[in-house]
Parts: structure tokens; sequence; C-alpha cells
């Protein structure tokens, strides 16, 4: 079979079978990516929590399905730090060739119960963005409780209101969570603790998750800067990156919010836009794939291999 062919018609099962064999190592080990794979996850779900403990599942990767990921970017890339690619551009070392950086959004309580310590057992960096204000109050991230509440589909429609309607009737009334519930985010006490595991950086997401583009420049700010001054306080760090909630460029997000993030004195913002993070694009636009718990070990292998646009 032709090399050309093999993203187009390999099948799940082939992909496994090329995953055990160590193909996918060898093939990647003679690739360069043209820029840093920046990988985007949610929350993690313990392999024993049944299917349907949990509104947008899909976001949750499974424990053991994120073991085998970890194995995937220990083995057969460079796993990179935020901190390394911060001195590459200053002129320090260069990135290695196949860089790999992983990201988690939202701040969920499993990242630090599941995720740290197989991020620690794999020697793995990763950054980690939280929202603040429900972190604070002990409640449920707002997309959480419409979906629970009146099903996923109806979180669309919430997106597109503007941002004092969907304060005032949504973000404000979000029901409060115990700490062990799959949905629930860290506490404060649980971010601090992590901040502290080598390695791990603690980012920006805004306090209550809006969509930034339906907001004035004044409430954008607030949003921003509320979250990191609350991750400051409690990780006694400098919080320097920040994500962009939903992500998607000119949609979720637009020029004024860019220019905010610059003017708080963020040095790396990640959007939602699914491409290697290439070294021209701007530092406050980076790109990041999203990583779903569909996503196998040998998915992720073969994406980075071949599947996703060089
Ligand atoms: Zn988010």
């Amino acid at each position: 079979m032709p090399q050309a062919s093999l993203k187009f018609t390999v099948t799940q099962q082939g992909k496994r079978g090329l995953l055990a064999l160590g193909h996918y190592r060898r093939a990647l080990g003679q690739t360069v990516f043209p820029g840093v794979v920046v990988l985007c996850y949610h929350g993690l779900r313990a392999d024993q929590w049944p299917d349907g403990s949990m509104p947008f599942e899909n976001l949750h990767v499974r424990a053991s399905t994120f073991e085998q990921h970890c194995r995937v970017v220990r083995d057969a890339c460079d796993p990179i730090s935020l901190d390394d690619w911060r001195a590459a551009l200053a002129g320090g070392a260069p990135l290695p060739a196949r860089p790999v950086l992983i990201t988690f959004d939202d701040g969920y309580r499993s990242v630090l119960t599941i995720g740290a310590g197989v991020l620690a057992a794999n020697r793995l960096p990763a950054v980690v963005f939280a929202c603040t204000e429900p972190m604070e109050r002990r409640r449920l991230l707002w997309f959480d409780a419409v979906a629970c509440r009146d099903g996923e589909e109806a979180v669309q429609s919430w997106k597109s209101r503007g941002y004092s309607e969907w304060l005032d009737a949504c973000a404000s009334r979000t029901p409060s969570i115990g700490d062990d519930d799959p949905r629930a985010l860290m506490t404060p006490d649980d971010v601090a603790e992590l901040s502290r595991q080598p390695g791990i950086e603690i980012g920006a997401h805004t306090a209550r998750h809006p969509i930034l583009s339906h907001a004035s420049a004044g409430e954008q700010r607030a949003e921003i800067e509320q979250s990191r001054t609350a991750l400051e306080h409690w990780t006694g760090k400098a919080v320097r990156a920040f994500a962009y909630p939903n992500g998607q460029p000119g949609v979720d997000y637009d020029a004024m919010t860019t220019g905010i993030v610059g003017e708080l004195g963020f040095d790396f913002a990640f959007t939602m836009r699914s491409t290697f993070a290439r070294p021209a694009e701007p530092a406050f636009e980076r790109s990041r794939f999203l990583v779903l718990a569909e996503v196998t070990a040998a998915e992720l292998a073969h994406r980075m291999a071949y599947a996703w646009p060089r």
C-alpha cells in the first residue's frame, strides 16, 4: 500500500495494530512537526464511572485512555512545557523536532485527582486553564448546569446571548455541587496543590466562561483579570498564559479581546483553531487540537504522524 493513502484507509483496528507494532513510534521518529502540537483536554473520567454520569462526556477522557495518550507523547514525541517554549522564543534552546504541549481547559477536579498522577508518572509538563468563580462558589460551570437541567442542545442558545443577560439569567444561577461529583471543579486549595507539581503551570480562562465577543471591553477585562487575580492569590505564582473560552477565532473572541489580553501582560493565549501552532502565528492566537474521549491512543498517534494537515 502506498504510504500516501495510509491516512484514508486505516481502520481503528488497524491503527491499534500499528501502535502495538511500534509503527507510529518509528514514523514519528522520522518526522519534524511544522509547529507545536498543543493538545487541549478538558476533564478526565475514572474508568469505573458509568457512561452517562456527566454532560458533554466526550470532553472527559477516560483515565486509562489518558494514560495511553501520555505514553505515546512520552515515547514518540518531545513533551515540552510552556517555559521551554518561552525560552526558545527568547533565543534559548530551540524547540525539539516533535514538540507536544498538554493543556487542560476549565479546571475540572479530575485533572488533579486523576491527571496529576499520570502526568507525574510520565514526567509530562502541562498547563491547566481555570475558571475561578465557580471554583470559589463551589458551583457547576454554567454549561454543565444548563445541560443537566435542559439538555446539551440548550447550551448553544445561551452562547448567542448578550453578556448581561447570560450573567443574570444563567451564569449567576448555577447550582452548588459536592467536591466528589465527577463534574466538580477544583477548589482553590486544589489549584494551589496542582500548581506545586513540577512542570504544571496554571493559566487563566476567565472568571465564569463567557463568550467574550458578546461582552463589552470592560466586562471582558473584568472576566479575564478576575480569574488571573484569584489564581495568583491561590498559587502565589504569576499567571502568564490565557485560553479563550470556547476559543473559535472571530466567533468567541475578537481583536478587542486579544488587545485586552496583551494590555494585561499575558505572554501566551490559546484558541481552538485546530492546527499546528506554527512559529509565525500571533502570540495571542496559538492553535490547539481538541482531544475528545473517543480518541484512542492509536488514533492520537495516527493523527500526529499522518492525519493532521502539515
Ligand atoms: Zn473552557
